[in-house]
């Protein structure tokens, strides 16, 4: 048993040694949500030209020292154009109307908002010119963005081993990148355990209960990134439990790089999961950490000379006695749906994120203000399914009433989980308290 902390520190260095999969190429937003294996640079300046930000009239802004001032209107520029320096210039006493997004024409060094002006006539024998008052002056680059100011061409935009969010999809978009290299999504086997457990399809008998960690452990992989593949439940059976957990690590056809099991791994009389690993001779860098829910959790790996052997009334196509290519990392996560969750988020979510060829992400915990008193045990730091609600400084959060870590009802109003240091029995309202967000 270790603390949360060492629990956390032990995935993240093991996850630091793991290589991600090979490289492949496909169209920008097939990327969303995947790891970049190519930095993405600026193929020209950014902006490429120096660009207008506000609807209005470039000027010299040397002529609104005094306001207000008349300039004369010589020209206009819409976004799209190209104000040629020879036919649309702004020489001194002079305006040319602009619209955001429009290249600043020669001889402006600012625009002056359409808001602080007024258009007047023509004077007598000016008769294509217009005059525009000016009631405001600006300052010398006022309103527009010089060229290159957000970055210059060469320059790196997204760094390799991002992971491309709809933000990173425009960046790569407004680089031309209608195609992009990336890291092949990691593969992770999703094993359930439990006698008790059936398909989601399949009528529960009396005492049966539905396979709903498969699913909701398949969806979390894929939000981190990640393929899922979703194997046979094992019954609480030495054999066949073996024979599955040889299955995920080994064999060709699932070339899976990672396996979760769910269930099997508390101190019941059934639970097999640890022993069937050890029997695999599974290396163990925690059998259990001190949190709630999770506590059972256990992180290891089978290496290289495991001695699997697959029957092949299983896995026909295995070659048995192989040995496992390489050391393959699995989390037994506890069965109770919330727990299963949870202890995902902590320790299995950096793992997936390091073998798609990202930097596993910190924790982010967002603070709230308690709404009502919270009373604890100490010993262990919490996770609670919590409902999080109001805006802005007016946000509060509350613990959902539950009936423990089996209870996936709750989690249909809770958004969000309180965290309790282990030390705390007793939490006031109105203390700021750490949120781990629910997140996609
Ligand atoms: P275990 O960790 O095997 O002791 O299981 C703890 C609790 O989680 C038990 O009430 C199980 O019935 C439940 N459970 C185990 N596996 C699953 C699963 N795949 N889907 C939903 N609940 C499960
Ligand atoms: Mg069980």
């Amino acid at each position: 048993m270790v603390s949360f902390e060492e629990a956390r520190r032990l995935v993240e260095q093991h996850a630091a040694g793991v290589c991600p999969g090979e490289v492949e190429t496909v169209d920008l937003l097939a990327g969303l949500g995947r790891v970049l294996a190519e930095g993405v640079v600026a193929d020209r300046d950014f902006p490429p030209f120096d660009r207008a930000t506000r609807d209005g009239y470039a000027v010299r802004a040397a002529d609104l020292a005094k306001v207000p001032a008349r300039l004369e209107l010589v020209g206009e520029v819409k976004a799209g154009d190209w104000p040629e320096p020879g036919a649309c210039a702004v020489g001194r006493g002079q305006a040319v109307g602009i619209m955001t997004g429009a290249p600043l024409p020669a001889g402006a060094d600012a625009v002056v908002m359409v808001e602080h002006t007024s258009l007047g006539d023509a004077p007598a024998g000016k008769s294509m010119a217009e005059l525009v008052e000016v009631q405001r002056s600006v300052r010398q680059g006022e309103n527009f963005v010089p060229r290159g100011a957000e970055a210059r061409a060469g320059q790196l935009l997204l760094d390799r081993g991002r992971r491309l969010d709809h933000a990173g999809i425009a960046i790569a978009a407004s680089a031309g990148k209608s195609r992009v290299q990336l890291f092949r999504k990691p593969r992770v086997a999703v094993l359930s355990t439990g006698d008790e457990v059936v398909e989601i399809d399949a009528t529960p008998g009396p005492a049966q209960i539905r396979n709903s960690n498969s699913y909701s452990l398949a969806a979390q992989v894929q939000e981190v990134g990640g393929e899922a593949v979703r194997l046979a439940i094992a019954p609480d059976e030495r054999k066949r439990l073996r024979a599955l957990i040889e299955q995920a690590l080994i064999e060709e056809g699932l070339a899976c790089d990672l396996l979760l099991l769910t269930g099997g791994v508390s101190m019941g009389k059934y639970d097999l999961v640890e022993q069937v690993l050890g029997e695999l001779k599974a290396e163990f860098y925690f059998t259990g950490a001190e949190i709630q829910p999770g506590r059972p959790v256990v992180f290891g790996s089978c290496g290289a000379d495991t001695p699997v052997r697959v029957p092949a009334a299983i896995w026909p196509s295995a070659r048995t006695g192989v040995p496992a290519p390489h050391k393959k990392y699995f989390f037994g996560l506890p069965g109770n749906p919330v727990s299963t969750m949870v202890t995902f988020e902590l320790f299995a979510r950096p793992m997936i994120e390091a073998l798609a060829g990202m930097t596993p992400q910190r924790l982010i915990f967002l603070r709230a203000r308690l709404k009502s008193e919270i009373r604890t045990k100490t010993g262990l730091k919490k996770f609670l399914p919590a409902v999080l609600s109001g805006e802005f400084e007016n946000a509060e959060v509350e613990l959902a009433r539950w009936q423990g870590s089996g209870d996936i009802a709750t989690l249909a109003r809770a958004n969000c989980y309180v965290v309790i240091p282990p030390d705390r029995e007793r939490i006031e309202a109105g203390e700021w308290v750490p949120l781990l967000m629910r997140c996609g």
